[in-house]
């Protein structure tokens, strides 16, 4: 299977109403040609360096979207380049972005990471936590960064009722959110759980081992 071919077949199965955020991390940049050479033009990477080299190096017309955990002092590598950043878990990173973006003279679209999962998972927000950033007084007066959404990670499990109950979850509560707050983004599903992701109502979905083969532990 080639790249190319795993990417249409994609495409054809989820349609073009749904974001297909290719997931490069880890992956030479031979292959994000190969798919940005078929057209594609939104991929995902996880570690700040390693997005600000491929962004340098490759087409300007390419759509980064920074999908791991960032760290407040990795935000000025990624804030020339980045067109989405899916992971914001705090407010006070939120306002390193807006300060790096002010300094970039850009506006930065994020979305806030909600905790969904069962398991022991290091990041993310609680439901309450989201309202806590949203309605305050700091976060309105951030003017270089843009809330557009949120992204939430499901258990890493075979029980297809436990990810079908977590992303329903953070289904509900978009669906509260968006017209107050004007979101229009939901990305959640991956390689192993894209289809479940779709039935609860994601907009986009962050694929990386389906598109590019199986990747070494990073
Ligand atoms: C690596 C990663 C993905 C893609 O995982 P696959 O199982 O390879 O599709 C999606 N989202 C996040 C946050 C990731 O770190």
């Amino acid at each position: 299977m080639s790249v190319k071919n795993n990417l249409n077949q994609l495409i054809e199965e989820i349609g073009n109403e749904t974001t297909l955020v290719a997931v490069s991390k880890t992956k030479p940049s031979e292959l994000i040609k190969e798919a940005y050479e078929a057209g594609h033009r939104n991929f995902g990477e996880n570690k700040a360096r390693e997005m600000q080299a491929k962004a340098e190096e490759l087409p300007d017309d390419i759509l980064w979207h920074f999908i791991g955990h960032l760290q407040t002092n990795k935000v000025k590598y990624i804030a020339p380049h980045v067109h989405l950043i899916h992971s914001i878990d705090s407010l006070k990173l939120l306002k390193e972005v807006n300060k790096r973006a002010a300094n970039e003279d850009r506006i930065i679209k994020v979305l806030l990471q909600v905790y969904i999962a069962k398991e022991e998972s290091k990041f993310g927000l609680d439901e309450e936590e989201v309202l806590g950033i949203l309605e305050s007084d700091e976060f309105q007066s951030l003017e270089n960064i843009e809330v557009v959404g949120l992204m939430g990670m499901a258990t890493n499990t075979e029980n297809e009722e436990t990810i079908r109950r977590e992303f329903k979850s953070l289904t509900d509560f978009y669906n509260k959110l968006k017209d107050q707050y004007s979101l229009t983004v939901l990305s959640m599903g991956m390689s192993g759980d894209y289809q479940i992701a779709l039935e609860c109502g994601s907009n986009m979905l962050r694929i990386g081992s389906a598109i590019f083969g199986a990747r070494d532990q990073h």
